[in-house]
């Protein structure tokens, strides 16, 4: 099913921790979703930085080669299994990047979902007492939250720090995100005989199928306790308005999505934090359109100004500028101001301005002006028939 973490990063079985880090940061540049637009792009990142994280690691990685992928990622899922979970990097981040797909904690995303770990259940059984006796799925990373930014187009022009408050769940402060007091008496649960699962025969076509389940009774802790918090109500989070500060890179897409890792909700006791994803909306500008990294502009000409030409300062994102307006402009005739436009996200240089003429016919004429067109038209041997609405227009100015 899933590629290997050599493969994903493009790397060879014995690449060193440098080729390594390189290959991850090529990846990065390329599939970090504040840069691309592919529709896959943050499954390739998520899956590159959990390939760096696992084969940077030297125990990590030894564990992998020796365990094999699938094996690896499931025993690393279960928890505690193997050198890799619990040691040297002390609770560090040993399920880094790897919560399932935009947002849902549980959905598709890498790895397959619940059914596959229940079968590696029971391949390496109950997990009974010593250090991992938490056992069943190990402990869940947290869910990846979602909110959205509003910035109008200066911003994105010139990048901006902003504060925003979010409301989302948080660790329990009061019980560590257990449920109970730390205190509480605890009993084995019954339903389970402290397991934490429960196993069902079923009888199907294919024979018997001996299905794990978490247990319902304990929520697969395998113990029960006799109070619950009274903060939390037992949740093991409470809901919090956090005010956090996200830097907005110059260049930023409307749509495009960045990442604040660790933001997101809690993770289980000694799992991570999911991550906060902010979609990014850009406000339509009221002078501007924006065209990928480019902007346009309509300028609204005069007729003598199309005719003749003229020095007019035109309104950038950045100020304004003196633009030559060439004798003999149509109306919807485009001109190129390079590197007037937006700033390349996380790249160099600029788009263009594209300024748009306009010629903008006047409605209301004054006397002079009336005569002067009517004279412009015989001399260039044009006979205009006037409208009737011409007419009723000229008698009321009267
Ligand atoms: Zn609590
Ligand atoms: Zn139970």
């Amino acid at each position: 099913m899933s590629e290997d973490f050599y493969s994903a990063l493009g790397v060879s079985q014995d690449a060193s921790t440098e080729e390594i880090k390189r290959a991850y940061r090529e990846q990065a540049a390329k599939y970090h979703p504040d840069v691309s637009d592919e529709p896959d792009a943050e499954e390739k990142f998520k899956k590159a930085k959990r390939a760096k994280e696992v084969l940077t690691d030297e125990e990590a990685r030894q564990a992998y080669d020796r365990l094999g992928h699938e094996n690896f990622e499931e025993a690393r899922k279960r928890g505690g299994a193997g050198s890799a979970g619990g040691g040297g990097r002390g609770g560090g981040d040993p399920f880094g990047g790897f919560g399932g797909g935009g947002g849902d904690p549980f959905g598709g995303g890498a790895g397959g979902g619940g059914g596959l770990g229940d079968i590696f259940e029971q391949f390496f059984g109950g997990n009974g007492g010593g250090f991992g006796s938490r056992g069943r799925g190990g402990p869940q990373q947290g869910s990846d939250l979602r909110t959205e930014l509003r910035i109008d187009l200066e911003d994105a022009y010139e990048g901006t720090e902003r504060q925003f408050t979010v409301s989302r769940p948080e660790r329990c402060p009061d019980c560590e995100g257990e449920g109970h007091p730390p205190d509480a008496d605890a009993q084995t649960c019954p339903e389970c005989n402290g397991q934490g699962q429960v196993t069902q025969v079923r009888q199907t076509a294919m024979g018997r199928v001996q299905q794990v389940q978490t247990c319902r009774h304990c929520g697969g802790e395998g113990t029960l306790y006799q109070e619950t918090c009274s903060t939390c109500g037992g949740e093991g989070q409470v809901r919090n308005e956090a005010t956090l500060t996200v830097t907005v890179p110059e260049g930023i897409h409307e749509g495009q999505t960045l990442r604040m890792e660790g933001e997101g909700a809690p993770g289980d006791r000694g799992a991570p934090n999911g991550d906060l994803l902010i979609d990014i909306r850009v406000e339509d500008h009221p002078d501007f359109e924006r065209q990928d990294d480019d902007l346009v502009y309509d300028l609204a000409i005069s007729f003598p100004q199309a005719v003749f030409g003229d020095s007019i300062e035109v309104p950038t994102i950045d100020g304004t500028v003196e633009f030559d307006l060439p004798a003999g402009t149509q109306s919807g005739e485009t001109f190129r101001l390079e590197g007037k436009g937006m700033p390349r996200l996380r790249r160099r240089g600029r788009g263009d301005l594209h300024v748009v003429s306009q010629v903008v016919t006047p409605e209301d004429l004054n006397d002079d002006q009336r005569e002067a067109l009517e004279a412009f038209a015989e001399a260039g041997g044009e006979e205009v028939e006037v409208s009737q609405g011409f007419f009723k227009r000229l008698r009321n100015s009267l």
